[in-house]
């Protein structure tokens, strides 16, 4: 298996032509070009969350096989494997499972969790099971790119987020074909393609990570899609996005 350092080089790509480009470009005609760039170099991370169905339906399209992502991190919701085992079958995924190296309940013990309903240091827990198996996940894999479903309209940190962007933290380049993608024309791809939502999303869930009531709960009509997400705490990421190693990266325990 090939070593990935922070040095390894990046493969030559032109971005300040490629992505001005990409802004008035269908997300399909940028997944398309993924797939003739990196082939089989490239994965793709999926949440398996409300609209997740979409990215995961393009990308096999042009890579059947792609290798994805996803993070166990021991406190998704019983829906969400649910939905990513319907999408496996329906779609023939090849879905690579990473799972946190910590027992969920040992770790809530560890950490002075006392509440399993509720997180007091969300980065922490974020860091110890979300980030490190995605760490692991782009460090076995090897990728030269990675798709991912995050758009601008998300959140104040992913305003400024490039279709193409190297990524030092992964080595790889981080390719986001939905960055200009809202609600509307996410409906209508749906619906063409009869593609199932995650089981919550009808249940007021607009954006779905962990179970815990901290990390997601249901919206009420008129608040922001992601406004479910660690409400209240000011937190917006879970740190699998962010640009470069940091506090999130690693286990604090
Ligand atoms: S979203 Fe919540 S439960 Fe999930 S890893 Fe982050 S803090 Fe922990």
């Amino acid at each position: 298996m090939t070593a990935v350092t922070e040095n390894t080089v990046p493969e030559q790509l032109d971005l300040e032509l490629l992505n001005p480009a990409f802004e008035a470009a269908d997300p399909e005609k940028i997944v398309a070009w993924t797939a003739a760039r990196f082939g089989n170099d490239a994965v793709m991370w999926s949440s398996f969350g409300a609209e997740s169905a979409l990215l995961l339906h393009m990308a096999t399209r042009a890579l059947p096989n792609i290798r994805i992502i996803m993070v166990d991190t021991g406190y998704l919701f019983p829906e969400t494997w649910r939905h990513m085992e319907q999408l496996r079958q329906r779609l023939n995924l090849n879905v690579w499972v990473y799972r946190t190296q910590n027992d969920p309940i040992a770790y809530l013990h560890q950490a002075g969790e006392e509440n399993p309903t509720y997180r007091k240091d969300r980065d922490a827990c974020c860091g110890a099971n979300k980030n490190e198996p995605m760490n692991r996940a782009m460090k076995e894999l090897v990728p030269k790119a990675w798709l991912r479903g995050i758009r601008r309209d998300q959140a104040d940190t992913r305003k400024a987020v490039q279709f193409v962007e190297w990524s030092q933290r992964y080595s790889a380049h981080a390719i986001s074909p939905l960055l200009n993608w809202g609600s509307r024309v996410i409906d209508a791809y749906m619906k063409k393609h009869d593609l199932p939502y995650h089981p919550l999303y009808n249940e007021g869930y607009a954006s779905i990570g962990c179970n815990p009531l901290s990390c997601t709960r249901p919206i009420t009509f008129g608040e922001d899609p992601r406004a479910g997400r660690w409400a209240g705490t000011g937190k917006v990421e879970c740190g699998l996005h962010l640009p470069a190693n940091n506090s999130l990266d690693s286990s604090r325990l």
